[in-house]
């Protein structure tokens, strides 16, 4: 369903690499020095790089909110490695069937409440 949604938008020919190969990607690469960090100074890092994305979102080009937001991405990765959670079941069973505010594919929650 969100693979429908990707191609309706015409993003899957952009889509080099999918969530769960992402996921597997970065175990492979840093597991061992996140999980001798523990998940409390990798959260930490995951603050900072999210502080570095408002920077670029304000004030940055388009290729520094790229990689800011791949830096996001990878560190909120990497605490899910570190305490076992698969991020593309975490996102497919809380939004794989829609909205999980109104249950709806396009939100009709209301403007001022978090879906
Ligand atoms: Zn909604």
């Amino acid at each position: 369903m969100l693979d429908r949604l990707a191609e309706d938008r015409g993003l899957a020919e952009h889509s080099g690499i999918g969530l769960a190969d992402f996921q597997r990607l970065i175990r492979d690469m840093y597991l061992e020095k996140d999980v001798a960090r523990g998940v409390d100074g990798t959260f930490m890092w995951l603050m900072e790089e999210v502080g570095e994305l408002a920077g670029a979102l304000r004030h940055g080009s388009f290729e520094d909110k790229m990689g800011e937001f791949a830096d996001v991405l990878a560190w909120l990765t990497t605490i899910a490695n570190v305490v076992g959670v698969d991020l593309s079941e975490a996102v497919s069973r809380k939004y794989g069937s829609g909205c999980p505010g109104c249950g709806h594919l396009v939100c009709t929650c209301s403007l001022t409440e978090k879906p």
